[in-house]
């Protein structure tokens, strides 16, 4: 049983080195899902020649833009112009759907008057629990980051397969649990040198590289800073458009 995990969007929240705000798409054995869905998410699908009719669930780790900030225009996109049909569920932090609700009527007033016609479910997750969404397990980890957007790292189980991500945050003992013995780490790697608070920064990386305990780690959400560094560091760094079989 294979899983595909692609990177289709692999920046940060600033548009360092071109790439396209966090989205990662994973195809397993039932059901095509993308982890977080920043704001430039179409886009960056529509790059990779991905319907985003084909994602049956969007799993969101933060409530900052450059992580969920592509929902609306996918909720749009879903009821003007892609006119899906197929179920979609939405699973991510407490007050997810009020949240994304509230950004989708700040950039297109009016929209609220708009039902879909598709079945929407909204799953909202505290974490330390596991979830069952669609044939997924799906843990939620808190993580370190701006509290108001009730960061977390999510723990994916996908076939046989488990994918972690560490979403954004700085370290603490609680990632080692959500990388153990994952066939696929997906870690934040925001800088090379310089500290950064609320971030997983290259230091971190190399200190704890084997605490987590994973198969394989991939770095993403790297800053212009971290990018100069990618080639010469050890660890596996994602690029847009970068997929891996597990
Ligand atoms: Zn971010
Ligand atoms: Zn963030």
């Amino acid at each position: 049983m294979t899983v595909t995990v692609r990177f289709v969007g692999s920046g940060d929240s600033f548009g360092s080195g071109g790439r396209f705000q966090t989205c990662i798409v994973v195809d397993g054995p039932a059901s095509r899902v993308a982890i977080d869905f920043g704001a430039s998410s179409l886009i960056a699908l529509a790059r990779q020649g991905i319907e985003p009719n084909s994602l049956a669930a969007i799993l969101l780790t933060h409530l900052h833009g450059d992580h969920c900030g592509g929902v609306p225009f996918l909720l749009i996109d879903a009821m003007l112009a892609s006119r899906r049909t197929r179920p979609l569920t939405i699973a991510g932090p407490r007050d997810l759907r009020r949240r994304m609700n509230d950004i989708r009527e700040a950039l297109f007033p009016g929209s609220g008057v708009m039902t879909p016609k598709f079945p929407l479910e909204w799953i909202e997750m505290e974490p330390g629990r596991r979830y069952d969404v669609l044939d997924l397990g799906v843990t939620p980890v808190e993580a370190r980051h701006t509290r108001e957007t009730h960061p977390s790292a999510l723990r994916v189980e996908v076939g046989d397969k488990v994918v972690a991500y560490t979403g954004d945050g700085e370290w603490t003992e609680a990632l080692e649990a959500v990388g153990r013995g994952a066939d696929l780490l997906i870690a934040e790697c925001y800088f090379f040198a310089k500290p950064v608070k609320w971030h997983l920064n290259y230091p971190d990386i190399a200190a704890h590289r084997d605490h987590f305990g994973a198969k394989r780690i991939v770095l993403t959400h790297m800053s212009r800073e971290m990018l100069a560094h990618a080639d010469a560091v050890p660890e596996e760094c994602a690029y847009d458009g970068l997929a891996i079989t597990l």
